[in-house]
């Protein structure tokens, strides 16, 4: 018997759309860890890419670090609508691209961010029904000092600054949909996989479930 696509269909398969998946923390939280760690082991989320006007550095690649753009490119954009949101940061622009990112999510792939919580807020108010957010926490201040002394270059001051910016991050933990303490690498990493599964089984985003339900319901 000849099978239907219904008929292959397993649970796994169904279609979903992405989503977009938020990590913050102040620094010295290890969320750089986890999202690499995240993009190495999980083949359905890939790093969002942001446009620049900077120049491209030694080693960087088109489309992978950044797309490069110039100003008249980046302005026109802006004009445009085409930015979830932009920022100028020491002279250069950079902005979140919405087409290749709408264009993933319909796909079915998962987009990871890495920024702050303004970041975090803008991406909400413009795509909340895409969007997850995951605050980490370190387990303590006096972890969060060791972890940012631990280079041992820094003076006093530049590690008081750092500590000063990490508290007013640790401000916006609320403005989260999960939070995650790490005090252990490995637990957080794996509870971090645990949101992204649970996320991605949301019914919302799982288009593929009326076609699915009607072909069940007929039998
Ligand atoms: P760099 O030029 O060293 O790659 O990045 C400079 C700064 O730009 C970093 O602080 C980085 O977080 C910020 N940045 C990179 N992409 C974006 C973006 O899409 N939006 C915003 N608001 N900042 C960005």
């Amino acid at each position: 018997m000849a099978h239907s696509s219904r008929e292959t269909d397993s649970h796994d398969t169904l279609h979903r759309r992405g989503l977009m998946f938020i990590l913050s923390s102040p620094s010295g939280a290890g969320k750089t860890t986890i999202a690499r760690k995240l993009l190495a082991e999980d083949t359905e989320i890939a790093m969002s890419v942001s446009v620049t006007t900077r120049p491209m550095r030694a080693g960087e690649v088109d489309g992978k670090d950044y797309y490069f753009v110039d100003r008249t490119e980046f302005d026109r954009m802006v004009e445009a609508n085409e930015f979830y949101e932009w920022a100028t940061v020491f002279g250069n622009s950079y902005g979140t691209p919405k087409a290749h990112i709408r264009e993933r999510l319909k796909q079915g792939g998962d987009v990871l961010f890495d920024i702050d919580w303004q970041g975090t807020q803008q991406l909400h108010q413009k795509a909340q029904a895409d969007v997850v957010r995951v605050f980490i926490l370190p387990p303590s201040l006096d972890e969060l000092r060791r972890r940012l002394t631990g280079r041992g270059t820094d003076s006093a001051e530049v590690i008081a600054a750092r500590m000063d910016r990490a508290q007013a991050e640790i401000s916006h933990w609320d403005g989260y949909d999960y939070v995650v303490v790490n005090d252990d690498v490995e637990g957080c990493f794996c509870k971090v996989r645990e949101i992204l599964a649970a996320e991605r089984m949301r019914r919302t985003r799982q288009t593929g479930l009326i076609d699915f339900v009607r072909g069940l319901m007929q039998g």
